[in-house]
């Protein structure tokens, strides 16, 4: 009934899709009747001519419809089907402590998460550095994990959104993966397969952000909000600060560890504790688990107080094959690196700025993430006991403890962070948070 190469035409001259169009043509990219070309040209008039929130709401259901969509309603949860994405970050291990606290009051969250990309790390690198912890169960253990834990948080399958990984695989070698629109559809494809009732979108603001400015995260969060309601899953944006590293560590075993001292109470990182509250309460009462923010703000500290969450946490990992005692003895089971020991700035003064992105990659090129997809990690290299911004670095303060396979690597990491702290100059506070994007904001 339709060709491809006619729906390409039609939106090449400005022309709005209908939804039969955009269906048609995602079935085809699903079933390999559409060419890698066509593709290709789809995606490059859409760069140029954006879609409608109608054509994004569209090519979203037809992504998520392309392959498996989760229908949890034989689990029977008893509770809220929740989750949070986030665009991606430094130091962003907030999916770990929130995952536990929103299920210790009472949501179920059945999280399917992503490695890392680019200078941003990723949730299923850093699980992975808890011995036995298995990030591809069936969908049967999935699923009971997500009962009996409350969450559960595992990789992608092949089966969730196929036609969004054809589709951005073609957009990443042809410049068009910085287009509002398919990031869109490419982000809640995966996420709306899931079956959830409500999500929290976390975009990112800053020097280590996706987004390039303030105004670009603000827009995709409205996106995001628009289609994602749209298409029926009830969803709020919030934009949260990445113009440093959001915890105190960057890694993978560095930054495990500080989520479970976070979760035990014995630090808490007062920036990752406020951004990771933003994200719990709108979740709470998304889902109707609490009736406003201050509701909300009050059980998540109850439940991380009295070791609720704590608790779910380690349910998850030994029910996804992690070791059964991780949360109360997580020192003998996270590799550590060979040399650790802190790094200091060349002079004294305040940090004014941070390159997050830099700090990203030097977590990339010490092993800590991957250049290309079949790089191995090293999971106990990294970052901790970051210097935030606005204090003063000084022979006592240091701007981060290193942890590196060698002396050489050690050397090298000191020096592309010491390049990406700026030292002094005019230092300008920004929120945490920034603001809430809801339904009725858009
Ligand atoms: N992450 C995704 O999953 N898709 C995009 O298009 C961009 C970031």
């Amino acid at each position: 009934m339709y060709l491809p190469q006619e729906i390409i035409r039609k939106k090449r001259d400005g022309e709005v899709l209908t939804a039969d169009e955009i269906n048609f043509f995602i079935q085809g990219v699903a079933n390999n009747t559409v060419s890698e070309g066509q593709i290709a040209a789809f995606a490059m008039t859409i760069f140029f001519n954006e879609m409608t929130m109608d054509e994004r709401i569209a090519l979203t259901c037809a992504m998520r419809d392309s392959g498996m969509v989760i229908d949890w309603s034989h689990m029977n949860f008893g509770g809220p089907i929740v989750d949070k994405h986030s665009t991606g970050g430094v130091g962003d291990v907030t999916s770990l402590m929130l995952g536990p606290m929103v299920a210790a009051c009472g949501g179920f969250v059945p999280m399917i998460s992503g490695r890392g990309l680019g200078h941003t790390g990723g949730t299923l690198d850093k699980l992975e550095s808890i011995p036995g912890y298995n990030i591809t169960p069936t969908n049967e253990v999935f699923g009971q994990v997500t009962k009996d834990a409350g969450v559960a948080i595992i990789g992608q399958t092949g089966d969730l959104a196929p036609a969004d990984k054809r589709v951005y695989a073609t957009r990443d070698i042809t410049a068009t993966v910085d287009n509002i629109s398919l990031i869109t559809a490419s982000i809640l494809s995966k996420k709306l397969a899931a079956g959830l009732e409500s999500l929290v979108m976390d975009v990112k603001v800053g020097s280590g952000a996706f987004m390039p400015t303030y105004e670009a995260s603000e827009e995709l969060a409205k996106s995001i909000v628009a289609v994602a309601n749209g298409a029926g899953t009830k969803t709020t944006a919030i934009l949260t600060d990445m113009n440093q590293v959001l915890a105190s560590s960057a890694g993978n075993a560095v930054e495990v560890r500080e989520a479970v001292r976070f979760l035990t109470g014995e630090y808490r990182n007062p920036r990752l504790l406020e951004v990771t509250l933003a994200s719990c309460a709108e979740m709470l009462v998304l889902g109707k688990l609490a009736d406003n923010t201050e509701q909300a703000n009050a059980k998540l500290m109850e439940v991380l107080d009295n070791g609720k969450a704590a608790e779910c946490f380690g349910k998850m990992v030994a029910g996804l094959g992690g070791p059964a005692d991780f949360v109360e003895n997580y020192d003998n089971y996270l590799e550590k690196a060979p040399i650790i020991k802190p790094v200091f700035a060349e002079q004294t003064g305040v940090v004014s700025a941070m390159d997050t992105r830099a700090i990203g990659m030097a977590v990339v090129s010490m092993g800590g993430g991957r250049r290309v997809a079949t790089d191995a990690i090293d999971y106990a290299v990294g970052f901790d006991g970051f210097i935030r911004l606005g204090e003063v670095a000084d022979e006592n303060k240091p701007l981060a403890i290193i942890h590196a396979r060698s002396e050489e690597q050690w050397q090298d990491a000191a020096n592309a962070l010491r390049k990406a702290m700026t030292i002094g100059g005019e230092y300008t506070p920004t929120p945490n948070v920034y603001c809430q994007i809801r339904a009725e904001d858009v």
